[in-house]
């Protein structure tokens, strides 16, 4: 440190204190980096990377000030914290060295405005603490002030809860990190600290960051982590809940068939709706009243619907009056958002709806919008530049705007006089930064102009023109010029004032800001509703009937084509529902449409169906489809079992547990004997309601055993030798499982179908006939008896200890092959 220079000095003490983030290092009108920051930013940013001096070689790389924020924005993106340093004093009026501080630590968690926030997301900051056996969690949404904490023994709901939360950044105590790293392989940003509580820890770790007490953080919410549908990560990305599951895209996920929200708040709130279905029927009929309401009143949802249309994020713009970085234009959207209000007010109470205990003392907030009011809705986005308040608002500022005004007609005055006085009918008046106000003439009238003698004093000398300044003209800039400086902080001092009288309302914005929220949402439902013909569900203590059901998104999804409506009946008698059907037939769709109509009924949601019975569910499991973790590096067959034991180990009598096809990953033998298994466990101990498809035909015949199991198929028939659908579910159990005539369908080249099919028939003649499944053998071409070398190969393979995934690698080399 010896021989740095003084500001080097100053850099390195401050990054000392700051040693996980990226250090932004004002200097002029630049942040720059330095040593490790500055190469690694550089790789990072695309930025150039430089050295301070020559003869220290330190390395450098800045970005201008006024673009610092995407380049902020890149780096919190990729999980990293950035320390804003500024200089806290004048370079211009301090001698030596600048003072600089660090303002602002800016972390993914604790984002309050714009930085990478996205606005149909929650951004979530998470707290974890370790202590006497039990997992305390606090978390949050700093930008909108929202709190929650919940407390769990069990490692399982912990890890949970933290994928269905999805927290940007993590800050956990000393004593329970192993507990992160054991569960992501991908984390997101962590700051381990010295354990207190979860909350206090949280409190401390936000402010820090942000360098000042929040005030907007509203009371944290303790969620009883059992008092909601329980749904694991794996069920709400299978049931693609919120996103599709191939492509991630909102596009084919339950939110986008449900979301007709208007503002970004409700769009923030239906996620949330989604992802915790109710469990207390009280709360679940108030929300279907609510939505019966809307449905029966068209005209009031719609205006109701067009104010909303004009509300815009209440509770972000809260969150960022409260840490004093609103502008105008945010307090103007404020008031834009407020204005509608009372019109929502006289619609809730004409349907009926304004005492309901979600709207219960809707607050309109009319005087806020009043402290708005003063507002000039054109006033410039920065608060520095005045012209931000109504004339008539405050006396001394329309006193200096009054100077600023008239001096305007006397510049006017003034020209006209000095034109008249010399004669020089092209004069104009002008301003600039350097010089203040200035005469302008023309390099020709200037040349017989006699400057002393009207008393004009030269300042500059242009290619046409010559400029002068009079003492009578620098008088009034004296006037003017101080009238607008004055003007200039003094309405920044009443914008800042009026935001420390917002801000005293924060609570109140909130409030409103949460029963809109969920306003939006249920006038959603009740659109949706609506427009796909959707029933109410009628709870029941354990029947489940659904008449005429349909996968809402498939339906949709399908368009003109029509959907094939589908049954299920399930009391304590049967409660087993074991699927079989060819390939494509509608087993997983069938099954799908009972877990999302059962997750719309649980939300207030209506149901695609003509009518449902059906009881509250505690919660959702599922085993579905090969949604193998190629990123965990765990096989397909590993997930099936981690997600089946998550199923068996908690799944109650008022569970619904949907198993599709499980025991694909592994081979035969090994699959159908754990299916069967499976299948007596839950028929013999849990009792939950349980859909399960299967491709072995084998688990049929425990009908005879498990009498609360019942097969039912998916119908398909053959014509000619194709395939035809008809995704209807009936009782009893498939015959035929027409998986070559899928493969044809898939154009398979006919080479290895045709060779499967003989290949197949062998089989079936070796086979010792217990296994009751037959083939139709159709249009098969004998004519080549040849024996190839794939025809030997498929003769020697054991299907027994092949996988699937090894099945089609297999086939692929034959394809290969034959062309
Ligand atoms: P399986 O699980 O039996 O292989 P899927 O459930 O994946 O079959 O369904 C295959 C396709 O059949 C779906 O993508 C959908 O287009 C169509 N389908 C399924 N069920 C129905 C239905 N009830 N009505 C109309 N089309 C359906
Ligand atoms: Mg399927």
């Amino acid at each position: 440190m010896s021989n740095v220079t003084p500001m080097m000095k100053q850099y390195l003490s401050i990054k000392e204190e700051h040693k996980d983030a990226f250090l932004f290092f004002r200097l002029g009108d630049f942040y720059e980096l330095f040593y490790d920051d500055a190469v690694e930013a550089a790789k990072l940013l695309e930025i150039t990377l430089t050295s301070r001096d020559k003869t220290s070689n330190i390395p450098m790389a800045g970005v201008p000030y006024h673009s610092a924020t995407r380049y902020i924005e890149k780096l919190i993106n990729h999980g990293y914290k950035v320390a804003i340093c500024e200089q806290m004093e004048d370079p211009k009026a301090v001698k030596g060295m600048v003072k600089r501080e660090v303002v602002r630590v800016i972390t993914p968690g604790t984002l309050i405005d714009d930085f990478g926030i996205s606005q149909d997301e929650s951004n979530y900051i998470l707290s974890l603490n370790h202590r006497d056996d039990i997992y305390d969690v606090v978390y949050g949404d700093i930008s909108t002030g929202d709190m929650y904490s919940f407390e769990t023994k069990d490692l399982d709901t912990l890890y949970t809860q933290l994928s269905r939360i999805n927290p940007r950044e993590i800050v956990v105590s000393n004593n329970s990190e192993a507990v992160l790293h054991n569960f992501y392989n991908d984390p997101p940003l962590i700051t381990v600290v010295d354990g207190t509580s979860s909350e206090v820890q949280l409190l401390s770790y936000i402010e820090s960051q942000n360098k000042q007490k929040l005030s907007h953080l509203k009371d944290i919410i303790e969620i009883n982590v059992d008092s909601n549908l329980k749904l694991s990560q794996s069920t709400i990305s299978n049931l693609e809940l919120v996103e599709n599951l191939q492509t991630k895209k909102q596009k084919g996920s339950l939110y986008w068939y449900l979301n007709k929200t208007e503002t970004p708040m409700g769009r923030r709130k239906l996620k949330r709706l989604i992802e915790s279905p109710l469990v207390n029927l009280e709360e679940i009929k108030n929300r279907q009243d609510v939505v019966g309401k809307l449905l029966e009143n068209f005209i009031e949802r719609e205006d109701i619907k067009a104010a909303l249309n004009n509300v815009y994020d209440i509770e972000r713009l809260t969150g960022r009056m409260s840490f004093g970085n609103i502008d105008v234009k945010g307090f103007i959207e404020l008031r834009d958002s407020l204005e509608g209000l009372p019109n929502v007010y006289k619609l809730l109470s004409s349907i009926g709806l304004i005492d309901n205990v979600l709207f219960k003392d809707f607050d309109v907030l009319s005087d806020v919008y009043e402290m708005l009011k003063v507002l000039k809705s054109d006033a410039p986005k920065t608060i520095r530049e005045g012209n931000i308040f109504e004339y008539g608002v405050s006396k001394e500022l329309d006193e200096l705007r009054d100077i600023q005004n008239n001096s305007r007609e006397w510049l006017e005055n003034y020209l006209s006089k000095e034109k008249e006085k010399t004669n020089i009918k092209n004069m104009k008046i002008g301003f600039n930064k350097v010089f203040g106000y200035f005469l302008e003439i023309s390099k020709g009238q200037a040349a017989t102009f006699d400057a002393e003698k009207y008393g004009y004093d030269r300042r500059q000398t242009l290619t046409n023109s010559e400029r002068y300044i009079t003492p009578e003209l620098k008088e009034m800039e004296d006037k003017i010029l101080k009238a607008e400086d004055e003007s200039v902080i003094l309405e920044y001092n009443m914008f800042i004032d009026l935001r420390e009288k917002v801000k005293g309302h924060t609570e109140r914005l909130q409030r409103t800001s949460e029963q809109l929220s969920i306003l939006d949402c249920l006038i959603s439902f009740a659109d949706v509703s609506n427009e796909y013909q959707l029933v109410r569900p009628e709870f029941t203590e354990d029947e489940l009937e659904i008449i005429d059901g349909r996968h809402p998104i498939v339906e949709k999804m399908l368009g003109e084509r029509t959907y094939v409506p589908n049954d299920v009946k399930m009391d304590d008698d049967t409660f087993i529902y074991l699927i079989t059907g060819p390939n494509m037939s509608g087993k997983s769709t069938y099954m799908r449409q009972v877990a999302i109509i059962t997750i719309m009924s649980q939300i207030g949601m209506n149901v695609p169906a003509a009518s449902c019975k059906i009881p509250i569910f505690d919660a959702i499991y599922t085993r579905i489809g090969a949604s193998d973790d190629l990123s965990s590096g765990k096989s397909t067959f590993m997930i099936e079992m981690m997600e089946a034991n998550d199923a068996l180990k908690h799944a109650t009598k008022n569970s619904l547990i949907i198993f599709d096809e499980l025991g694909r990953g592994t081979s035969t033998y090994d699959g159908m004997a754990l299916a069967e298994a499976m299948l007596k466990y839950i028929h013999n101990y849990i009792g939950a309601k349980t859909l399960f498809s299967t491709h072995y035909h084998e688990l049929t015949d425990l009908d005879a055993s498990l009498h609360h199991l019942m097969n039912v198929h998916v119908k398909a028939s053959e014509k000619n030798g194709v395939l035809e659908f008809q995704h209807k579910v009936e009782k009893g159990a498939v015959e035929k499982s027409y998986g070559i005539q899928v493969a044809e369908l898939a154009d398979l080249p006919r080479e290895v179908t045709i060779e499967a099919r003989k290949v197949l028939k062998r089989l079936e003649n070796t086979n010792d006939n217990t296994v009751d499944v037959t083939q139709l053998e159709l249009t098969l071409d004998d004519t080549s008896e040849q024996t190839s070398t794939i025809e030997e190969k498929i003769k020697t393979l054991n299907i027994n200890h092949i996988s699937p995934i090894e099945a089609l690698t297999l086939l692929s080399e034959f394809q290969d092959e034959l062309k």
